[in-house]
């Protein structure tokens, strides 16, 4: 793999960057301290991966911002073994993230390009998601539910129904909610039929799809 203390140095400095911005969970800004974000980027972006921005990938579509990346993740309060669905695979760098955490993660794509991309790019860098599916995020994962925690990381005009029924009772989903800009939202599960639903502020997101490409 090639990470060298260039860009070691580089993170170090990312994770700064996002800390001063309000991230504190220790164990979110080692995970970001520790996954090499240039090697999930198009190699024109190389020099720019530390930078904490997104950038365009594959298929119009992009890698998230660092502090995006770390803000949702903060939010989910995730413990090791936990279970987790990500909705919006992308380049993979929010399931390696995830991974550092030591969580069990399954992850949908909805784009064949970056979704074949991606089920080889992880395990050859040591990331081993429990699954990662080419599947539409709008309907979950119901066989694997329900889910500790799930993380939409695509701009959504409703929050889809089937993720709500899939989380656990206590389980956490968040998602960035709206056509143009999106206001960060999470939901807490009371109960089957009750949830605790917090606002976050604005984000800005490439927009969840309906169906496969
Ligand atoms: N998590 C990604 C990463 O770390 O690189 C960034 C995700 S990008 C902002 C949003 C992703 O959601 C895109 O890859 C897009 O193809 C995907 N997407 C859009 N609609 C979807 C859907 N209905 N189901 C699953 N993925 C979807």
């Amino acid at each position: 793999m090639n990470d060298s203390f260039k860009h070691k140095g580089l993170r170090n400095r990312l994770v700064e960057t996002i800390k001063s911005k309000g991230i504190n969970d220790e164990k979110v800004l080692y995970a970001i301290g520790n996954v090499p974000r240039h090697l999930f980027m198009d190699s024109g972006f190389i020099d720019h991966a530390y930078q904490d921005k997104a950038f365009p990938i594959s298929a119009n579509q992009t890698i998230s911002q660092p502090f995006t990346v770390a803000f949702q993740t903060e939010l989910l309060k995730l413990k090791k073994g936990d279970k987790v669905l990500e909705v919006g695979t992308g380049s993979g760098y929010q399931a390696a993230v995830l991974c550092e955490l030591g969580v069990n993660v399954y992850t949908i794509e909805r784009q064949g390009e970056l979704y074949k991309k991606v089920v080889n790019f992880l395990p050859s860098i040591n990331y081993y998601p429990k699954k990662i599916i080419y599947g539409d995020g709008y309907r979950g994962l119901e066989e694997e539910s329900p889910f500790d925690s799930i993380i939409v990381t695509a701009g959504a005009p409703f929050v889809p129904e089937p993720l709500l029924n899939q989380l656990k009772i206590g389980g956490r989903l968040v998602i960035p909610l709206g056509e143009n800009i999106q206001i960060m939202t999470l939901y807490v599960k009371i109960s089957d039929d009750n949830f605790d639903i917090k606002e976050y502020g604005e984000f800005q997101f490439v927009p969840l799809l309906k169906e496969k490409e």
